[in-house]
Order: C-alpha cells, then sequence, then structure tokens
C-alpha cells in the first residue's frame, strides 16, 4: 500500500493507472478508523481495480475548536488497519496542501437539506463538509465513492453536490457498522469513560424499539415516547430526535405510504456528542 501526502505525487500515481483504465473507489475519511471504516474500504476493493482512502482531519467542518483539538489521531494503527483491508493508497494531505493558507469554506447551497438536523445544531457544517469532499473530488477523480449511512444527512448531502457540480461520480451508501451492544461505530467512541462506554448502546436501543413502536402508534407518540426515555435516562442528554423523510430529510409529522422514513438522533455523553440513525 502507497502512503501518498502530496498532490503532485498522487496526480502522478493516479494519470498512470487511469491511463491503463483502472476504475477507482474512494473512501474519505478523518482517520481513527474502526470496523465501520473498514466496511466501506472492503466495499470500494471489491468494487474497484483501485481503492484509496484518504485520511484529513478537516478543520472547516468543525464548528468547535474544542472538538477539532480532541479528534483522535491514530494515524500508525490507520495505516497497519488499511494495508491489512487490502487497500492500494492512502492520501493523507496536511491543510496546507490542501487549503493553501486560506482555511475556509466554499458556501454551498444543498436544496435545503444543509438546514435540517445537523446542520441546525452545526452551523457551517455542511459548508466545511461540501468544501473538503469537492477538492477530494476534484484530486482524485474517483469513479465511485463510499459514505457511511452512520451519517446519512452528510451521504444525502454529497448525493447533492455530485446532481449540483455535475460529477461523473457515484455515490455509494454503506449500512452502519455497529458493535455487537449496537453502538454505531464511531471515531468519537474512544473518548467515552467505561461508565459511558456502557451507557451509550442505550440510543440505539431506544431507536430500535421507536422504529417496532412506528408500525402501532403515531410519529407524535414516537417523539414523546422518545424524549421521555431520555428524561429518565440523565446520563445521556437528547439533543434532536427526528423523524425525516429520507430524501428531502423534512420532518415527518405523520406518515405516507408512499414515502421512506428514517429516525435521526444526537446524544451528549458529557461533551461527547454521538450521532445515529434508523430506517422506519
Ligand atoms: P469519518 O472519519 O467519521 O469522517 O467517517 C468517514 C466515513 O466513514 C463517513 O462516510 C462515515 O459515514 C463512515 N462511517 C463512520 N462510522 C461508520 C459506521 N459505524 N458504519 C459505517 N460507516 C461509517
Amino acid at each position: 500500500m502507497k502512503v501518498i501526502s502530496e498532490i503532485k505525487e498522487i496526480n502522478r500515481t493516479l494519470s498512470t493507472l487511469k491511463s491503463s483504465n483502472k476504475t477507482i473507489g474512494l473512501v474519505p475519511t478523518m482517520g481513527a478508523l474502526h470496523q465501520g471504516h473498514i466496511s466501506l474500504i472492503e466495499k470500494s476493493i471489491a468494487e474497484n481495480d483501485i481503492s484509496i482512502a484518504s485520511i484529513f482531519v478537516n478543520p472547516t467542518q468543525f464548528d468547535k475548536q474544542e472538538d477539532l483539538v480532541n479528534y483522535p489521531n491514530t494515524i500508525e494503527n490507520d495505516i497497519k488497519l488499511l494495508k491489512n483491508s487490502g487497500c492500494d493508497i492512502v492520501f493523507t494531505p496536511n491543510a496546507n496542501e490542501i487549503y493553501n493558507d486560506n482555511i475556509t469554506s466554499q458556501n454551498f447551497m444543498f436544496d435545503g437539506l444543509e438546514h435540517e438536523m445537523e446542520g441546525k445544531q452545526r452551523v457551517g457544517h455542511f459548508d466545511g463538509v461540501g468544501t473538503i469532499v469537492k477538492k477530494l473530488f476534484e484530486i482524485i477523480q474517483p469513479h465511485n465513492a463510499y459514505f457511511g449511512e452512520k451519517d446519512f444527512q452528510q451521504l444525502q448531502i454529497i448525493k447533492k453536490l455530485v446532481e449540483l457540480e455535475n460529477l461523473n461520480i457515484n455515490i455509494i451508501g454503506c449500512p452502519i457498522y455497529r458493535e455487537k451492544d449496537g453502538l454505531a461505530m464511531s471515531s468519537r467512541n474512544i473518548r467515552l469513560s467505561e461508565s459511558q462506554r456502557s451507557e451509550a448502546p442505550f440510543i440505539y436501543k431506544t431507536l430500535k424499539k421507536a422504529q417496532d413502536k412506528s408500525t402501532n402508534i403515531s410519529f407524535e407518540e414516537i417523539y414523546t415516547w422518545v424524549n421521555n426515555e431520555f428524561k429518565n435516562h440523565p446520563s445521556l442528554k437528547l439533543e434532536y430526535f427526528e423523524i425525516a423523510e429520507e430524501k428531502t430529510l423534512k420532518t415527518a409529522k405523520s406518515k405516507f405510504a408512499n414515502k421512506k422514513y428514517r429516525a435521526f438522533i444526537a446524544v451528549f455523553a458529557d461533551n461527547i456528542r454521538l450521532i445515529d440513525n434508523i430506517s422506519f
């Protein structure tokens, strides 16, 4: 596996590969890799001639400086995991390489997708995501790019980015990879204390119960039930619980038979923010 940090060098490597008609799969990440990320790489390996993972902790997508500073860095282990997975290239640029001293985001309009849920809570977050993903797409020009449903709103926004920018890249959504107890794998999980870690599966358990209930009771009743569950579980602070239509991500108050819905949740364990979602 090649580890490349300069754009010039990745351009050189890619031009040779592209001239021999190799298909290229890209998995953008911010490192601190876990099996969830590896499941994306494995899908890319199965579907492309060459698979590239990028590792870049993108400063412009953090709404809180504290979160950026505390973002885990496990680069040696990341490289080991990627090598063992069969990944061909890991692209590890620094901020200067990507932003040339101008660490700012482009402003995007994603048909309103950016104003829902995470967009309300994390101002500027999706401008940062759009900026880095667009830059990575320009550099790598992959045929296929893989994103996790763990960040379902981000996945929908990237699909919209490709549509608006008219890019010839397939965006492939991959299922949420979970720990045995149901907790969605996340780079932030390693920041949880032992007791927070033992509490955290409550998030998925609640989503799962809400999913079961969605066949019998109204969305309004589910909102009330979930809010009460978290009131009775004060070690986890509910930031939002929303049931939304999958395509528009608009909050759904009631169900229509021809639409797909998903429940989204953001919870704080002290200052560690965890998100998850489930299809209804
Ligand atoms: P991140 O490093 O957190 O920016 O994540 C990089 C990619 O991995 C994103 O497309 C995420 O949605 C995806 N991802 C993160 N955690 C998981 C998970 N538990 N299951 C599936 N995909 C994930």
